[in-house]
């Protein structure tokens, strides 16, 4: 159907075989992907219950938590959607043409790295613009899949770079191009089409809560719309009553204040990449919000410190969806509820977070140990 548009792995591969001295050729599908972009999506789900469990919540009342890992795409985020979406849909409106157009976009995170692999693929150009303050890795990442990067005074923050990337526009001669993730329904429009579906086949229907991250709002209004329903885009309700939670920093309630609610604590900038813009984004749909929780940075660094405790090594913006989730698993009226939790990104995108200060530094110490003796196992 229309609505049922989760990617198949398959690929048409040709065999040609000589039997009795004639030469057939036939086609088999195989579960093989032609392009590096055909991994995204799919991403699979990870029972939490030892999370829970960790922190007190009783499970036998029927509370379930999963995680939606998709710090498992092919290049370890949510973000590898939407990179692949803007530049679909600017493809199939015909205003970009590989080859010819650059695109350009202020973006230093995941979505920087998205494009930069998906420009790669399809063969634009592609020009990063960044304050100056972010990471060696950053740079490392997006540089290694041939993207351009530009720095600009770490001062003008984030609208510098805009600044910057509009300077470039121009001066390409109507060849840039900017894709705009904030503000491009190409954004939400992809997690209604993939992750929403995929959520839904996953769990058998089963989701009751959705608590996800916002950046740009995009993954928790298509998630929503596709889940709760939306007039607008002809998706009929599945289920009305989920509850979307939004998880933002404490430090920058900004999606609260939009919703009425309270700010806790001192405001101002806080160390979880991905989320809390600094703004209430265009793309995020507020009336699909049912409630948005405010987790501090150190809350989220510890909660992710715990994840990669138990194997799973992901991003700071996990640890503050998962802590949220668990908060909310928490409460009595959870009880029986089917809880997914986004997890957007990969872990090791963020040794130059303090979260890896400590163990950096015995790293470091350990170089200058002797090496074990190799372990004999030959008998
Ligand atoms: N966490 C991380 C690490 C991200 O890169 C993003 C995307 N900016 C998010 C959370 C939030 O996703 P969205 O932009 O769809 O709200």
């Amino acid at each position: 159907s229309k609505r049922s548009t989760v990617a198949q792995r398959s690929c048409a591969f040709f065999f040609s075989e000589k039997v009795n001295n004639v030469t057939t050729t036939s086609t088999r599908n195989l579960n093989v992907v032609a392009r590096p972009s055909d991994l995204i999506g799919n991403t699979p789900l990870i029972d939490l219950e030892d999370i829970l469990k960790n922190h007190g919540v009783d499970t036998s009342n029927g509370v379930k938590l999963v995680g939606k890992l998709e710090s498992l795409g092919p290049c370890s985020s949510v973000k590898d959607r939407l990179g692949r979406s803007l530049i679909d849909e600017a493809e199939a409106k015909g205003v970009i043409t590989p080859g010819k157009t650059v695109l350009v976009e202020p973006t230093s995170g995941n979505t920087g790295i998205a494009l930069a692999f998906i420009a790669r693929e399809r063969g634009y150009r592609c020009i990063l613009t960044m304050p100056e303050s972010m990471s060696i890795e950053r740079r490392i990442m997006l540089m290694s899949l041939g993207a351009e990067v530009v720095l600009t005074p770490k001062e003008t923050a984030v609208p510098g770079a805009l600044a910057k990337a509009k300077e470039i526009i121009e001066s390409l001669n109507g060849d840039g191009y900017m894709l705009q993730q904030f503000e491009n329904p190409a954004n939400p429009k992809i997690h209604r089409e993939t992750t929403g579906p995929e959520i839904w086949r996953d769990t058998d229907g089963l989701v009751d809560v959705l608590v996800s991250g916002c950046g740009t709002g995009g993954t928790i209004t298509g998630i929503s719309q596709y889940i709760k329903g939306s007039k607008e885009h002809g998706c009929e309700p599945l289920k009305p009553t989920m509850k979307s939670v939004a998880v933002e920093p404490m430090e920058q309630m900004l999606i609260t204040e939009a919703k009425g609610g309270e700010k806790k604590g001192p405001q101002g900038p806080h160390r979880i990449q991905g989320m809390g813009p600094g703004m209430v984004p265009k793309v995020l749909d507020l009336d699909l919000i049912d409630e948005v929780i405010g987790v501090h940075s150190d809350e989220a660094t510890e909660m992710s410190h715990e994840l990669w405790m138990k194997g799973l090594p992901v991003g700071i913006s996990s640890g503050a969806i998962v802590k949220a989730a668990v908060d909310v698993c928490k409460r009595p009226e959870s009880a029986g509820k089917f809880v997914v939790a986004i997890i957007p990104s990969f872990g090791e995108r963020y040794f130059t977070h303090p979260m890896f200060a400590e163990v950096k530094e015995k790293a470091e110490k350990l170089q200058k140990q002797p090496l074990p003796e190799p372990f004999d196992n030959t008998e």
